[in-house]
């Protein structure tokens, strides 16, 4: 379905829990969380309905995220029961790869194509100081595990942060040459705990990219019309590396995807405060699409972010899913 603005709306992002094992810096705050009652979640059956009526509304590309997907038990039963609905065609998660080490064959058969992993940082000491106490060589394993096991393609997640990882670019740039993996470097964005971090940390993807080219050959390397990532080769390397830039270079005009939060709100923009309850209309597949088309069709046409310095999301990252 098009929402008002003529764009083709293909993508739903989930997130199953508000919930994480670690506690990243510009996502978390230090104590956690409060936890909700389980009454207060989507469970199972309620995320796969929206899916099936999402589908029916011409979404094919489910994503799920969090919080920790990867926290939440029988993940890989929702991932089987996701593949097989009818029209999804494209199945992913994004996690902080903690835990997918032994859960990567089971997800795989189970129906999951690919992956996203979150990895900030090359060093141990560091990705335990952003993480606030998440150790590194988890993640290092999942990644090559994936990698081994045709969990493909591999994208890894870096949220770039002045002076805290921009002397690691070249390094992670330089992961590709031997790695088939896609690198994306993320700007920050001014949302829940990143709002204050925001001025001391925001690196502009224009600068960091600028920098790449005075050291490495890249060439740009095509993308989908739809896609929110910009991507480059350096010469005779194996992987790609990609840049995502919601403020320097936002890409509203094409966004081609709506939300929805563990607890059964629809969010058409991450940085809108705008919700619609889904959850009250599950009892009514009727009800239940004309909401969901009412959230496509009100999708706003871009964010104000780079204006106002602050998402006027007030609900959180973690909240949300990325
Ligand atoms: N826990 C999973 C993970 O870390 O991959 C999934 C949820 S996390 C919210 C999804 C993505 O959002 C991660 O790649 C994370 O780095 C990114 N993220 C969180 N807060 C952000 C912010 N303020 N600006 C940019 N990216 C952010
Ligand atoms: Fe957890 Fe992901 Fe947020 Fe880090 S970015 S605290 S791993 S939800």
């Amino acid at each position: 379905m098009k929402d008002k603005y003529g764009r083709r709306i293909n993508y739903l992002r989930v997130s199953l829990v508000d919930r994480c094992n670690l506690r990243c810096m510009y996502c978390m705050p230090e104590d956690g969380i409060i936890k909700k009652p389980h009454s207060e979640l989507l469970r199972f059956e309620d995320i796969l309905k929206i899916i099936r009526a999402a589908a029916r509304l011409g979404v094919n590309k489910i994503r799920y995220t969090g919080g920790e997907p990867l926290i939440v038990r029988n993940i890989d039963y929702l991932i089987k029961k996701t593949a097989e609905i009818q029209g999804i065609s494209d199945l992913a998660i994004t996690t902080n790869g903690t835990l997918l080490y032994n859960l990567a064959d089971k997800l795989k058969s189970s129906g999951l194509k690919r992956v996203n992993i979150s990895l900030d940082t090359l060093k141990e000491d560091k990705f335990n100081q952003i993480t606030r106490g998440g150790n590194i060589n988890g993640v290092l394993r999942s990644i090559e595990k994936c990698l081994s096991i045709g969990l493909t393609p591999v994208k890894i997640n870096v949220v770039l942060m002045k002076g805290f990882n921009e002397d690691e670019i070249v390094d992670f740039v330089n992961i590709t040459r031997n790695l088939p993996l896609e690198i994306r470097f993320i700007e920050l964005m001014p949302i829940g705990q990143a709002e204050e971090l925001y001025k001391a940390y925001f690196l502009s993807s224009e600068n960091v990219l600028k920098n790449i080219k005075s050291i490495f050959q890249l060439s740009p390397k095509p993308t989908f019309s739809d896609s929110t990532v910009s991507l480059y080769k350096v010469k005779n390397y194996r992987g790609t590396i990609g840049f995502i830039s919601p403020i320097s270079c936002k890409f509203c005009k094409s966004c081609n995807r709506i939300r929805l939060t563990s607890m059964g709100n629809l969010k058409p923009c991450l940085h809108s405060d705008k919700v619609i309850n889904l959850k009250s209309c599950l009892g009514d597949d009727k009800l239940l699409i004309e909401n969901l088309k009412l959230g496509i069709y009100s999708k706003p046409l871009q964010h104000n972010m780079d204006l106002e310095n602050k998402s006027a999301s007030k609900r959180m990252m973690y909240q949300i899913g990325g």
